[in-house]
């Protein structure tokens, strides 16, 4: 089954399931925790779910990052949503964010945490005693989310 080509198929820290169905458009639709995939797009499963995470990551991420940054003041200059494979998000020197689409594998709580993190990194470029207490100051519990992040299973 298609599932199996996908260990790791998460969406906001739920599992989703793939399942195929008769001929439908479009060929992917997201109904509760499943996936619903058109048995005539059963060879574009990858191609399909991959150009649905990148664009649903999109609305999810520029979404909670403007709640976030207008919640606690904090601003940036730019917003770029990435590929990456290694990192979750990073900071430019000069407030340019990325955030990858992977990143809407995790829970909305720890996606926040990690944009709280670039977020803060605005203020505190390294990984400072300050740096952490600049993220403790709008994220109380951010060790549990860090130890969270850790566990969460990105889309390969
Ligand atoms: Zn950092």
């Amino acid at each position: 089954m298609p599932q199996s080509n996908f260990p790791g198929l998460f969406y906001l820290g739920q599992k989703m399931a793939v399942r195929i169905v008769g001929p439908q458009y479009p060929p992917l639709q997201l109904i509760d925790n499943s996936f619903y995939l058109s048995r005539t797009h059963v060879y574009k499963l990858r191609v399909l779910i991959t150009g649905w995470y990148r664009s649903e990551s999109k609305k999810v991420i520029l979404e909670r990052l403007k709640a976030v940054s207008s919640k606690f003041g904090l601003s940036y200059r730019s917003v770029k949503i990435t590929g990456a494979k290694t990192r979750w998000g990073s900071c430019g020197r000069k407030g340019n964010l990325n955030f990858s689409w992977r990143l809407v594998a995790a829970p909305p709580e720890v996606i926040d945490y990690v944009i709280i993190h670039e977020l803060a990194h605005t203020l505190e470029p390294n990984h400072s005693r300050k740096f952490w207490q600049t993220v403790a100051r709008f994220c109380p519990d951010y060790k549990e989310k860090r130890v969270r992040l850790k566990t969460v299973i990105p889309l390969a």
